[in-house]
C-alpha cells in the first residue's frame, strides 16, 4: 500500500521525501545518543555532588560521633537546607543509634522513617559501608565515619533528581529547537539539490512532449551535461536521428520508383495536384506532358526484359537532364512517363517536349553485346490556365493527345 502510493509520487517528492527521512533518521538517532550520554553523564555529576557534600560533613561530624554531641551533629547537618535538593541526611553511631538528621522543609516524617530504613540496609550491604546509589527519582550516598582506624558510625544523604531533570529539560529544548532548525535547513537545502537531478529529467520529458506533437524530428535537444544526464541526452537524440534517416528513407521509397529513380505515380498525383491549386490560385500557366515509349513490346520480345529495363532507365535519365529544378518527372505507369511543368504556358512546354523527343530519338542504347538499340517516344500535352479542371482532366486531355501522337506515326509532340 505504502509502496503504491510512493510509487505514484513525482520523482521530486521521492527524492525530498527519502533526503527528509534520512535526514530525520540520522538527527534523531544523533540525538538519541546525545541525550542518552547527557543523562549518564549528569547521573554521575550528581552522585559526585552529593559524594562530596558527604565527605566533607562526615569529616566535620567525626568529633560530634566520638563524643555522641547530638547538638553538634545537629549544627554540622543545618546548613545542608542552602541546597534545595538535600531531601534527607542523618548521621548515627556503629549500634544504629540516631545522634542527629536533616530532613529539608518538604520531606515527611513517615518519608524520614522509610528512607533511613533503606539507606541503612543499602550502607549495611556493603562491607566498607561505604554507598551510593542512583534511581528513577533521586540519589544516596551512605559514608562511613571512623575514628582511629575504627569504626565510629556512618552518615546518609538522600536528594532528589530535580537538578539532573532540569538540565535534561534544558538539554531536550536546546537540542529539539537544533534538530527542528537543522531538519528544516536541510531540507530546504534537499529541495535545491533536488532540482540538480529532476531539471535535466524534467526538460527532456518537456522536450519528448514538444517533438511528439510537432513530429519534427529534425530537432536535437542541447545538453551541457556530461554525467549519466548527458548520456540520455545523446542516447535520445541518436534515436531522433534515426527515426529522422528511417522517415527519409520511407517517404523516398513511398515516392520513387525503384526502378528508374524518377517519382512514382502517387507521387506524381500529389504533385500534379499542389502545383495545379497554387497555379490556379496565382493564376498562372501549367503543362503536363504524358509520354509513352513507341514499339516497347517489340523491344522486350526482342531484346528481353531486362533490356526494355536498362531503356525505361535510360529514358529516364535524359528526362531529368531536360526538365528544369521546379519541375517533376515522374513513371507514371510500365513505359509512361509524366512530366510537370511548374509556370509553363503551351509553347514552353510544347518546347520541352520536342527536346525530350528528340533527346531520346538521337540517344543511342548501347548493349553489353555490342548491339545498339534506338528508340522513340510519342508524347501528349496539356498546357495553359484552365482555372475548372481537376488533376485527372488534364491528364485524361494530356493521354488523348498522346493518343493522336501514336495514330500520326509515332515519335511525335501532340497538343490537346
Ligand atoms: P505503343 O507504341 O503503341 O505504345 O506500343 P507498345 O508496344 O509500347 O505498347 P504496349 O502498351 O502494348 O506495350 C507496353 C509494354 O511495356 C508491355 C509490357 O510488357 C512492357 N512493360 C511494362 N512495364 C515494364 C517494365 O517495367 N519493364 C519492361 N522491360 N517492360 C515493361
Ligand atoms: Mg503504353
Ligand atoms: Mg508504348
Amino acid at each position: 500500500m505504502a509502496a503504491q502510493l510512493f510509487d505514484q509520487l513525482s520523482i521530486r517528492t521521492k527524492l525530498v521525501l527519502l533526503l527528509g527521512l534520512s535526514l530525520g533518521l540520522g538527527l534523531c538517532v544523533s540525538s538519541g545518543v546525545a541525550l542518552y550520554s547527557t543523562f549518564a553523564a549528569e547521573r554521575q555529576s550528581s552522585l559526585r555532588a552529593l559524594h562530596q557534600i558527604a565527605a566533607i560533613t562526615s569529616e566535620n561530624m567525626r568529633a560530634a560521633l566520638a563524643f555522641h554531641d547530638a547538638q553538634s551533629a545537629a549544627n554540622i547537618l543545618a546548613p545542608l537546607h542552602t541546597n534545595p535538593h538535600i531531601r534527607y541526611a542523618f548521621v548515627e553511631d556503629e549500634q544504629g543509634h540516631l545522634l542527629g538528621q536533616y530532613r529539608a522543609p518538604a520531606t515527611t516524617e513517615a518519608e524520614t522513617t522509610a528512607w533511613r530504613k533503606a539507606l541503612q540496609q543499602a550502607g549495611a550491604a556493603r562491607p566498607d559501608g561505604l554507598h551510593q546509589g542512583i534511581g528513577y527519582d533521586h540519589h544516596y550516598v551512605v559514608y562511613p565515619i571512623d575514628f582511629d582506624g575504627k569504626r565510629i558510625g556512618a552518615l546518609a544523604m538522600r536528594a532528589d533528581n530535580e537538578a539532573m531533570y532540569a538540565k535534561m529539560r534544558q538539554f531536550v529544548v536546546l537540542q529539539g529547537g537544533a534538530s527542528v532548525l537543522i531538519l528544516g535547513s536541510l531540507l530546504l537545502l534537499s529541495w535545491r539539490l533536488q532540482l540538480i537531478f529532476t531539471r535535466p529529467i524534467l526538460e527532456l520529458i518537456d522536450g519528448m512532449r514538444r517533438i511528439g506533437r510537432s513530429k519534427d524530428y529534425a530537432t536535437v535537444l542541447a545538453t551541457h551535461h556530461t554525467d549519466e544526464f548527458g548520456e540520455l541526452y545523446r542516447g535520445f537524440n541518436a534515436m531522433l536521428r534515426e527515426i529522422r534517416v528511417r522517415d527519409e528513407k520511407l517517404s523516398q521509397l513511398a515516392t520513387t520508383d525503384t526502378l528508374t529513380g524518377l517519382a512514382n505515380r502517387g507521387h506524381a498525383l500529389e504533385t500534379l495536384q499542389a502545383m495545379l491549386t497554387r497555379a490556379q490560385r496565382q493564376g498562372r500557366p501549367m503543362g503536363v506532358i504524358l509520354l509513352d515509349v513507341d514499339h516497347f513490346k517489340q523491344v522486350n520480345d526482342t531484346y528481353g526484359h531486362p533490356v526494355g529495363d536498362r531503356v525505361l532507365r535510360d529514358i529516364a535519365h535524359i528526362l531529368q537532364a531536360n526538365v528544369r529544378a521546379y519541375d517533376l518527372a515522374a513513371r507514371f505507369g510500365g513505359e509512361e512517363f509524366l512530366v510537370l511543368c511548374d509556370g509553363a504556358d503551351l509553347p514552353a512546354t510544347v518546347d520541352m517536349a520536342e527536346r525530350i523527343r528528340s533527346a531520346v530519338a538521337s540517344h543511342v542504347c548501347r548493349l553489353a553485346d555490342g548491339q545498339t538499340l534506338h528508340t522513340t517516344v510519342s508524347l501528349g500535352i496539356h498546357a495553359g490556365t484552365d482555372i475548372r479542371a481537376t488533376a485527372m482532366q488534364l491528364i485524361e486531355a494530356a493521354d488523348q493527345a498522346l493518343y493522336r501522337a501514336k495514330q500520326a506515326g509515332r515519335n511525335r509532340v501532340e497538343h490537346a
